[in-house]
């Protein structure tokens, strides 16, 4: 079947996510981002879906994947389709849905969209001779994007692993995001033609999202600035393939005292130690939706109650520092 003809779970009410890695346990920077995803579809009266993104095995472990709906659940935040519920456009585990990201890439393969990239890593390294744009790296330079039938044969017989890029559009891609406003990107700048499939056979992320977000259904994607860079290969990805792009919000970052993003080595900060140590949920997320301009105060709120205050005009447009005080304050 043709990926763009199987159906749609679109309805028109509006649909969020929340797509956790399971390669860690969450802290307060992301529980910020998935708080945020949250409260502006259930501010809508929209619908919320958990997916687990674990398609790359590497990196990601079962017993994080468990803890993370544990977690989240204790902070107040629920979903309607998720791992544990189901829903129509499951399975919502990405380790899943090979099946499907295969169908896509088929699709685009056939439509000559596609090309075999033998360049190893360091090569790449030593061709990067251009600074960086953006923090994707220095663009892929197009080195396979010629190869003909003959020279691929030859690289495939030498015992050369592909991996397999998309041949980027040209044009510049527009979206207007609920935070960042107005955004264009041109492909070629933000690392060119990406890769799709891995050459050890993992599907790319870009890839695997936006199929996913295409057939799940969801409508609204919020999650943390960083992911700015993989947008506009994720609405490409959505044109090509036949499907309209939902609508992006980018949300600031939540920094430590001094400055530097929450990572996962912030152990102390995350949802687990917060719970071992017997912290009310509600403070937390009521001191993140303080932070986001929901409320005055930090007061203790559940992420129902601040529902009612949400507005994207609120939150700030600066990452937030998260300051000892207002660590001292949940305790
Ligand atoms: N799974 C990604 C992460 O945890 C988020 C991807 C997305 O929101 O598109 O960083």
């Amino acid at each position: 079947m043709h990926i763009s003809e199987r159906p749609m779970q679109h309805s028109s009410i509006p649909c969020g996510r929340l797509a956790p890695s399971p390669t860690g346990h969450i802290h307060l920077g992301n529980a910020w981002a998935f708080l945020l995803a949250w409260l502006a579809a259930r501010s809508q009266g929209g619908q919320v879906l958990l997916r687990l993104e674990d398609i790359d095995p590497q990196r990601s472990r079962p017993d994080y994947a468990a803890a993370i709906l544990e977690d989240l659940r204790w902070l107040g935040l629920d979903w309607d389709y998720g791992p544990d519920t189901g829903g129509p456009g499951g399975p919502y585990v990405q380790s899943l849905r090979s099946e499907i990201y295969d169908t896509a890439l088929t699709q685009l393969e056939q439509s000559g969209l596609t090309y075999p990239c033998f360049c190893t890593r360091k090569e790449l390294r030593q061709l990067a001779a251009a600074p960086h744009v953006d923090d994707t790296g220095a663009p892929y330079p197009g080195t396979c994007r010629h190869l003909n039938e003959e020279q691929v044969q030859a690289m495939l017989q030498s015992g050369r692993k592909a991996c397999v890029r998309l041949r980027c559009p040209q044009t510049p891609i527009r979206f207007d995001d609920a935070v960042m406003g107005p955004q264009s990107f041109l492909l070629s700048r933000c690392g060119g033609d990406f890769a799709l499939r891995r050459s050890d056979g993992v599907v790319a992320y870009q890839l695997a999202v936006a199929v996913d977000d295409a057939l799940m259904g969801v409508t609204q994607v919020v999650r943390g600035r960083d992911i700015l860079p993989s947008t506009p290969r994720q609405i490409a990805l959505l044109e090509l393939l036949g499907y309209g792009a939902p609508s992006y919000a980018h949300v600031p970052l939540l920094l430590d005292a001094e400055g530097e993003r929450l990572a996962k080595r912030h152990n102390s900060l995350s949802l687990r130690c917060l719970r071992e140590q017997r912290v009310d949920p509600r403070r937390i997320t009521g001191l993140l939706g303080h932070l986001a301009g929901l409320t005055f105060s930090a007061a203790s709120a559940s992420p129902a109650e601040l529902m009612p205050a949400f507005d994207w005009s609120r939150l700030p447009r600066q990452d937030v520092r998260l300051e000892h005080r207002h660590l001292r304050g949940l305790l």
